[in-house]
């Protein structure tokens, strides 16, 4: 699988180090500077298992050790494409789950 990294171009994904799901930005800090415990909960635990579209957390670990995020089908592997980490949760909801 080749994963179109911002930086570098295609690169094999062996290069790469996969985390997560991109689901949901941290909870905000709530009253006391804590998140409020069920959204701390749903961050923390809460997965969708999709199957089809996602967005996944990837760290480029022998390249320019960025983390973006890749859009990827859980069905066929085929990567629609990727942004920074730091862009992703910058863009529209739409643009998000479009893999934009
Ligand atoms: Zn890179």
């Amino acid at each position: 699988m080749l994963i179109p990294c911002p930086h570098c171009g295609m690169r094999p994904s062996e290069e790469f180090t996969a985390k997560s799901l991109a689901e949901a930005p941290r909870p905000a800090l709530g009253g006391d500077d804590r998140p409020e415990d069920d959204a701390w909960q749903d961050y923390l635990h809460t997965r969708t298992n999709a199957a089809g579209q996602t967005n996944e957390y990837f760290h480029h670990t022998l390249g320019c050790r960025q983390w973006i995020v890749v859009h990827r089908s859980t069905l066929t592997h085929e990567v629609a494409g990727a942004t920074l980490a730091s862009a992703f949760w910058q863009q529209p909801k739409h643009e998000q789950e479009a893999g934009e």
